[in-house]
């Protein structure tokens, strides 16, 4: 699947980790995957920028006595930051 995502070492790719991404925000997410997101957002501050965003509107969900961050808000989000892409292509 991967051709020429050549990123890091840490073998993980931008598109992994948006994938993983709301698993981790909601808190569901493997040791292993936590792990993986956490290891290429030291390397990646696009990603970190993302997650670092995405985490706050999830706090200011809970905040409100939600669980979960609407689909709607996410799509904005990544939309957004420009990675509508990849919203679309993980659905
Ligand atoms: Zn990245």
């Amino acid at each position: 699947m991967d051709k020429h995502t050549h990123h890091h070492e840490g073998g993980s790719s931008c598109h992994e980790l948006l994938e993983g991404l709301s698993l981790y925000l909601d808190g569901d997410a493997e040791e292993s995957l936590c792990r993986e997101i956490e290891y290429h957002m030291k390397d990646c501050e696009n990603c970190r920028v993302v997650v670092n965003t995405l985490a706050k509107t999830v706090e200011l969900y809970h905040e409100h006595g939600k669980t979960q961050m609407p689909q709607e808000a996410k799509q904005r989000l990544f939309i957004a930051l420009d990675l509508g892409d990849y919203m679309s292509s993980s659905e």
